[in-house]
């Protein structure tokens, strides 16, 4: 009895476990700086007074594959893979928390996966892990800024399926544009970490924002982080079609980016960097809206641990 308890124990340890995570680059720092952290204080401190200097601190940063870009639409070629948008809901692990971020509002959680394709047009599954807020928007559509950008961070994982060793992009970030209007209600889930009294939410799907969206067209390429140590490992996917958000969210944004020295003009966005000849894919995404957990997948592999266990119970008692 013992023993089947510690087996089922491990099984359900398993079942829950952490998920392999493919880790990004270690940053490369210029000679003299060893690290590079939000501030002022130190030269080595990056700021958004001084993102001109990054490149200075991080050699990532001055590298030819960075983001954000100016997505100039007529230049973009037809893409035919498209990331089908499903993000499949797991209720009882959901659960978001507020991460401690100078330079933005980010909430961090684990959700589900979705597949996206490289722009070699290879697929691999990632999980949203979390998103966080730009303004005005870094990505520009047709030399035009956007009031909010949104990036939900995708991770992708290692498992029997697939291996870090071959995944070039280990993320893959949607960004997603608000643009204010007067007839926008405010977004439900935005309001837990606008709101400094409330720190987490444990409701939240993603799949609203797609819902609303009417036109899933994107734009994709491969690029960088736009934050230090602006890693070269994102496979990106700028959905153009702006979401309407109210005048009053969008201020409860400002001002956070307002109670602090290093936010000029009220904003938290990378400048553009130059594209340097790489290609730039446009597509539609698919949507099919909420679906459930892969069930079959999951549970044959439980039933066959269940029947291990209970074979084992008959050999052991
Ligand atoms: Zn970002």
């Amino acid at each position: 009895m013992i023993l089947s308890s510690i087996l089922l124990i491990c099984l359900i340890d398993q079942f829950v476990s952490q998920r392999t995570y493919c880790q990004l680059p270690d940053p490369i720092f210029n000679d003299g700086i060893k690290n590079s952290t939000w501030g002022d204080t130190d030269p080595s401190d990056w700021n958004y007074l001084n993102s001109d200097e990054w490149k200075s601190k991080v050699v990532t940063c001055g590298a030819s594959f960075q983001s954000p870009i100016n997505i100039v639409t007529s230049t973009a070629i037809k893409e035919n893979s498209f990331p089908a948008i499903n993000y499949i809901l797991k209720t009882s692990t959901r659960n978001y928390w507020e991460a401690q971020r100078d330079y933005t509002k980010e909430l961090e959680g684990e959700y589900d996966f979705i597949t996206a394709f490289d722009i070699s047009n290879q697929q691999y599954k990632y999980y949203a892990r979390q998103f966080h807020f730009h303004s005005p928007s870094e990505h520009q559509v047709d030399g035009k800024n956007f009031d909010l950008e949104v990036h939900f961070v995708h991770q992708a994982v290692e498992d029997g399926e697939q291996s870090c060793n071959d995944i070039r992009n280990k993320l893959t970030v949607f960004g997603l544009l608000f643009q204010q209007t007067n007839t926008a209600s405010d977004y439900e889930v935005f309001k837990p970490w606008f709101d400094d009294t409330v720190n987490k939410v444990t409701s939240f799907d993603m799949n609203d924002f797609f819902q609303k969206m009417t036109d899933k067209t994107y734009y994709h390429y491969a690029g960088s982080l736009t934050t230090i140590p602006c890693s070269q490992t994102v496979n990106w996917y700028v959905f153009t079609s702006p979401l309407p958000i109210s005048k009053s969210q969008l201020k409860q944004f400002k001002d956070f980016i307002d109670n602090d020295d290093y936010f000029p003009s009220q904003s938290n966005n990378r400048p553009i960097q130059n594209l340097n000849g790489r290609t730039l894919y446009k597509g539609t995404a698919s949507f099919n809206g909420v679906t459930s957990l892969p069930v079959i997948e999951a549970s044959w592999s439980i039933i066959i641990q269940m029947v291990s266990l209970l074979l084992i119970q008959f050999i052991f008692i």
